[in-house]
């Protein structure tokens, strides 16, 4: 009798070994869509997606604490600086295969992460009080201009969108210039930081500001309407301007993914990434949240496209480097007394 139970426990255990066809997404990510996503994977690969959502902070803490023994595969997130500092924290692996090379350009990735959608930080401005003279040539570094005094919004230095565009000015101008430069945007700014990316072009649409700084899928949800009629309208009032188009490029940032160190499922985590980089995959991230897509041959969703198609990235500038230089971001938008 002991011998069946043992022989029963055996067969369970295996077949619970061999069933065990899934992938573990920590995702900071709060898509809907992204779970429509992990379906379709699921469906076409028979590999389960276990997502855990939560923010950055709490879902770095449960990988860390966990250490050895953390089931999670794939963390994703919508920061390269985050992605960035958590690699050098030792916390990913080598998430590249030669399928992901192939498609994402090598300034949106690290060997042990990649981008799988953009997002431009861009100008918001007020055609009303702005003209297109004043724009002539616009650039990130030139927000710093006394002409702009008082007329500027862009939420909290708290925010990592803000740490990781400051971040790229230090990379392309060094830390003294881009010191300086925060402390007359500090001085440029029409009230003190507060609100997400929408308050501040609500802000330019209510005449409280002149400018705003905002990610671009947050004005494309504001004119789709899903924010409320009220977004909407006070969206139209404003207008996108893509900065540094003589130089380098508008600041881009990336939602991204990177296999962890202990990933119990490193195969399946793999194919997961290639999935999301597929050409299905990225028309439906762009469809849904406003982003740009990752690879080439995509089009973006009808609002961003009317935002203006044809203006010129930044790619010289590695997203890797964003997390070298977020807390020295931070450091000196603080000392500028940046809320
Ligand atoms: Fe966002």
């Amino acid at each position: 009798m002991k011998r069946i139970t043992l022989i029963l426990l055996t067969l369970c255990f295996l077949k619970s070994v061999t069933l065990a066809n899934e992938v573990n997404v920590f995702s900071a990510r709060h898509y809907d869509s992204d779970i429509q996503l992990y379906n379709k994977f699921t469906s076409q690969t028979g590999i389960k997606v276990n997502v855990i959502s939560g923010n950055d902070k709490s879902l770095q803490k449960r990988i860390i604490e966990e250490g050895k023994n953390s089931k999670a595969d794939l963390y994703i997130t919508a920061d390269a600086g985050t992605l960035g500092l958590f690699d050098l924290k030792g916390m990913f692996q080598n998430s590249m295969s030669p399928a992901i090379k192939s498609v994402v350009p090598a300034n949106f990735r690290s060997k042990n992460w990649t981008g799988i959608a953009k997002r431009a930080r861009i100008i918001y401005y007020s055609p009303e009080r702005v003209s297109a003279n004043d724009l002539n040539g616009m650039t990130y570094e030139a927000l710093a201009n006394p002409k702009w005094k008082g007329r500027i919004v862009i939420r909290q230095s708290n925010n990592i969108y803000n740490q990781s565009l400051v971040a790229s000015l230090i990379d392309n101008n060094g830390k003294e210039s881009t010191t300086i430069w925060v402390e007359n945007l500090v001085k440029n700014m029409a009230r003190d930081s507060k609100g997400n990316d929408r308050a501040q072009i609500l802000a330019v649409a209510a005449g409280e500001a002149d400018l705003a700084i905002a990610n671009t899928y947050y004005y494309a949800l504001m004119l789709s309407g899903s924010k409320g009629a009220d977004q909407q309208e006070a969206a139209k009032k404003v207008l996108p301007f893509f900065p540094n188009q003589g130089d380098r490029g508008t600041h881009m940032n990336i939602s991204g993914a990177g296999i962890l160190k202990y990933a119990p499922n490193k195969d399946n985590a793999i194919k997961l990434l290639e999935f999301l980089l597929t050409k299905e995959a990225q028309q439906h991230i762009v469809n849904n949240t406003y982003e740009y897509p990752m690879i080439e041959g995509i089009e973006p969703h009808k609002i961003i496209k009317d935002m203006g198609l044809a203006f010129k990235q930044d790619t010289k500038t590695e997203v890797a480097n964003y997390g070298k230089y977020q807390s020295i971001a931070l450091e000196i938008m603080l000392k500028a007394n940046w809320k």
